[in-house]
């Protein structure tokens, strides 16, 4: 794979669910999914499996069945909205336990866990999984939108002083604005003088 597909995100995280809430974005004011733009669910399992997020056992568990974009994309709009409530809200645990039990997960050696079923159920698993853990031990209170506007980047705040998902996309952008913004200022000023 070439890294050109991977620079078309702001941010990949560590977590496999992040990454998958973050697989929109705006582009020159349309909606990308990278669910099913260009190479679509496979492209971003290769891309996980790049970032050692997915192994090669877990990923040719996934692909023994098809993988509906649309499922996934209706968890992604689902869990978007729940983190983007400013209150923390009680998380429907249930909902993610019920996909766990669609396709049971065991363990290998390495207790890397292996959906007992491939496509959506299997992965829905995965990253249900990921998630009831992630909840258990505090991370999703350090979950934050990316603070660029245009972003739609979800990323976890450890410092808890992060304001960007990426410092060279998203921050260097609203750094750059600032900037300008302060040109353009002091220039209406030194006209009023
Ligand atoms: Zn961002």
């Amino acid at each position: 794979m070439d890294g050109k597909f991977e620079t078309q995100y702001p941010y990949l995280s560590d977590y496999l669910f992040l990454n998958l809430l973050n697989t929109t974005k705006r582009q020159r004011s349309k909606r990308m999914d990278f669910l099913v733009d260009g190479g679509g669910v496979e492209e971003w399992l290769k891309l996980m499996q790049q970032l050692n997020l997915l192994d090669s056992q877990q990923i040719n568990k996934l692909m023994e069945q098809p993988i509906d974009a649309s499922e996934l994309q209706a968890f992604r709009v689902r869990w978007r909205d729940h983190l983007s409530q400013l209150e923390i809200p009680e998380y429907p645990l249930e909902s993610l336990a019920q996909y766990i039990k669609q396709a049971p997960l065991y363990f290998d050696s390495e207790l890397t866990p292996i959906p007992s079923k491939g496509g959506t159920a299997g992965l829905l698993s995965l990253v249900s999984f990921e998630m009831l853990r992630g909840i258990k031990e505090g991370l999703f209170e350090k979950v934050k939108k990316c603070g660029s506007a245009p972003c739609y980047s979800f990323f976890v705040d450890v410092s808890g002083k992060r304001k960007w998902c990426s410092m060279e996309v998203c921050g260097n952008r609203e750094k750059a604005k600032k900037q300008y913004l302060k040109a353009k200022d002091s220039q209406a000023q030194q006209q009023q003088q």
